[in-house]
């Protein structure tokens, strides 16, 4: 199967800006920001969609936030603020079909989003 640019990344076949990286997860900043804080949260796990959860992969989720949570308050903006996204499918805004989570902030976000 082909790999998704995430997984190259976590495969260091293309570069990125790492913050973080354990045995589940990789944190980087998103290539195409569109804040002045824009973290990508990836599990190493290849997750097509949101869809393709199973409930085994509850702790992961769970882990997920957690560090979004940690990153926000070590890049000062859990007292701000911020936005936490997944993107799921088309309609969703979805282009890599590898799950991420998506933190934003660093500045005042609109809602509803477009
Ligand atoms: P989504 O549209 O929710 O699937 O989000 C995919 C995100 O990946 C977008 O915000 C892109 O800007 C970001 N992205 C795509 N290629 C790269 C890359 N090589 N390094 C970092 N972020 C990327």
């Amino acid at each position: 199967m082909t790999k998704t640019i995430f997984e190259k990344i976590i495969l260091r076949e293309i570069p990125a800006t790492i913050h973080h990286e354990d045995d589940d997860l990789i944190i980087i900043d998103d290539i195409n920001p569109v804040a002045p804080i824009h973290l990508l949260i990836i599990p190493k796990k290849k997750i097509e969609t949101l869809n393709d959860l199973n409930v085994e992969d509850t702790e992961l989720i769970g882990k997920m936030f957690h560090a979004a949570k940690k990153i926000a308050i070590k890049l000062g903006i859990d007292k701000s603020g911020y936005r936490t996204i997944f993107n799921c499918n088309e309609d969703g805004g979805q282009t890599v079909y590898h799950i991420h989570l998506h933190l934003i902030g660093g500045r005042s976000l609109g809602w509803p989003p477009g």
